[in-house]
């Protein structure tokens, strides 16, 4: 596996003229993944730990937009200005504007070290746009994760959630909390609890979810690509769970293209 490769991902969160302060290791077979699984399953920090062993970047199309927050309103597009209500609201922001920015960025799906899309595709047309635009590319997924996790736990998640404003580390206020409350202990920064993770944009990104996301689960699942992972336990785990998975999966996928072809019988 490849090593972990510090990166900034300048390029997909400041835009296609940005380029990434230390480019990844190119791999001979790079992981191209996507995370699904509804919010709080902990797909983002499941994401870093992955880009952690496999060396593909972590792309997130919610990163984008909330660090389009940070910048002063001049510098935002019409749309952008209207993405970032929706999701101030927890409502997901209109396919359109999403699609726009990630095919702005479609450089960072040609890089050499693969890359692990967490938050989209997050609806049907979406996942029809990417699997276009990486046909027409010649790319291909290598898998598509679905995290999966019951409703209550989702929710007790969420609502203890507890974000780094300055490194993005995740905290949670019971099942991981920081040594100082409200203090991050990677870089010291100051703890915020997201404002889509208060309980009544909870009830509505949940429910966006269900309407929205769920028929990815048959679309990828007729792809061939479909591979569920149990959400439960520490990160860790999971993390340990969705690398054995991702290996057997490699392993069988390949398997046929390696195995010596079977011995000629005489007629
Ligand atoms: P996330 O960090 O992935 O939970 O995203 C935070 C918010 O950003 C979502 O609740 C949406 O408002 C918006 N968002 C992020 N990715 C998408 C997407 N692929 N489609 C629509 N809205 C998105």
């Amino acid at each position: 596996m490849a090593a972990h490769n510090h990166n900034d991902r300048a390029a997909w969160l400041q835009g296609p003229s940005a380029r990434c302060s230390a480019m990844p290791e190119a791999s001979q077979n790079p992981w191209r993944l996507v995370l699904l699984g509804a919010p709080g399953v902990g797909k983002g920090t499941q994401a870093e730990l992955l880009n952690a062993r496999l060396g593909a970047c972590h792309l997130s199309t919610g990163d984008v937009f909330r660090a389009a927050k940070g910048r002063p309103e001049c510098d935002l597009s019409p749309a952008m200005k209207a993405a970032l209500e929706y999701m101030r609201r927890g409502d997901l922001v209109p396919d359109a504007t999403v699609w726009d920015m990630v095919r702005e960025r479609s450089a960072c799906l040609h890089c050499g070290g693969g890359f692990i899309l967490d938050g989209f595709p997050r609806t049907l047309a979406q996942a029809e746009s990417l699997r276009k635009l990486m046909s027409d590319e010649g790319l291909a997924l290598t898998a598509v994760v679905n995290y999966e996790l019951p409703v209550s736990a989702i929710v007790a998640r969420l609502s203890g959630r507890r974000t780094c404003e300055n490194c993005k580390t995740v905290f949670h206020a019971i099942e991981r909390p920081p040594k100082i409350v409200g203090v991050c202990d990677r870089c010291g920064g100051k703890l915020y609890q997201r404002e889509d993770d208060r309980p009544e944009s909870i009830k509505i990104r949940l429910d966006a979810y269900d309407r929205s996301t769920t028929p990815l689960i048959a679309f990828y699942k007729n792809l061939g690509l479909l591979l569920p992972v149990a959400a439960t336990g520490s990160p860790e785990d999971i993390c340990a769970r969705t690398l054995a998975a991702l290996n057997t999966w490699r392993a069988q996928k390949l398997a046929p293209a390696l195995a010596p072809a079977p011995p000629r019988t005489r007629a």
